[in-house]
């Protein structure tokens, strides 16, 4: 049995001894518990700890899950992983937000169906900042382009700032270098377009302290809070 009350506990200790290594305020860092394998019981078990946003990858499970979560336990559904086109209308009837946007077409349909819902959908740019071509996300030098055409483009968005995943291999000096990569684009797109973006979601299990000290807002963890998973 995985003891997830006790994970919590610690990761939230690592995360505010990251915040307060590089001078952050404590608290700063959002936890998104990332779901994706796991019965729901353990989902339910993290969010009665306190676990206020999770994150899934697939369409199909999110939507399995969110049908069967009990109506009177708040929680926060985000999607992370990449979102297909025919997916994306159960995709936005069943996610509170869309982390993972990459690409102009993807937003379009998202704003658009967002419209006929009748609301705004908040969304995060996925920025491929390792250049792994088994990597989703726009290519960093795209960064301001590709939000200028999503501001001009897409109403129905609301775009809160960029994600990305850590290069493989965990070589410090690698990761680092791609978390303050995003940081800096995210930096320089608030400066051109006078918007707050206020959302820098990097960190996972292996490299959320890294990720915090190099400004992320959001970790998004797994296998550290629920154990070792059978596909990523
Ligand atoms: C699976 C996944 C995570 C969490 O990975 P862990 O290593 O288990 O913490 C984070 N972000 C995305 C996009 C994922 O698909």
């Amino acid at each position: 049995m995985v003891a997830i009350r006790e994970n919590i506990e610690r990761i939230r200790n690592e995360i505010r001894d990251a915040e307060v290594s590089c001078g952050r305020r404590p608290g700063e860092v959002r936890l998104v518990a990332v779901t994706k394998t796991r019965p729901i019981n353990d989902i339910i078990e993290a969010v009665r700890c306190g676990i206020e946003m999770v994150g899934e990858n697939r369409v199909q499970e999110l939507v399995e899950k969110v049908g069967t979560w009990p109506q009177d336990l708040p929680v926060q559904w985000r999607l992370i992983g990449h979102l297909q086109r025919n997916k994306a209308r159960k995709a936005v009837q069943a996610a509170s937000a869309v982390d993972s946007v990459d690409s102009l077409e993807l937003a379009a349909f998202l704003s658009k169906l967002a419209g006929e819902g009748g609301k705004k959908l908040p969304v995060l740019l996925e920025i491929n900042t390792s250049g792994e071509g088994s990597k989703n996300g726009i290519a960093p030098g795209e960064t301001e382009k590709f939000l200028e055409e999503i501001l001009k483009t897409c109403p129905f968005l609301s775009v809160e700032g960029f994600m990305t995943i850590g290069p493989l291999g965990g070589d410090e000096s690698k990761v680092r270098k791609a978390f303050s990569l995003l940081r800096s684009l995210c930096g320089k797109a608030r400066d051109s377009f006078t918007l707050p973006l206020p959302v820098l979601s990097m960190g996972m299990s292996g490299d959320f302290r890294w990720a915090v000290q190099e400004g992320s807002t959001m970790v998004r963890i797994g296998s550290a809070l629920f154990g070792d998973r059978t596909y990523k």
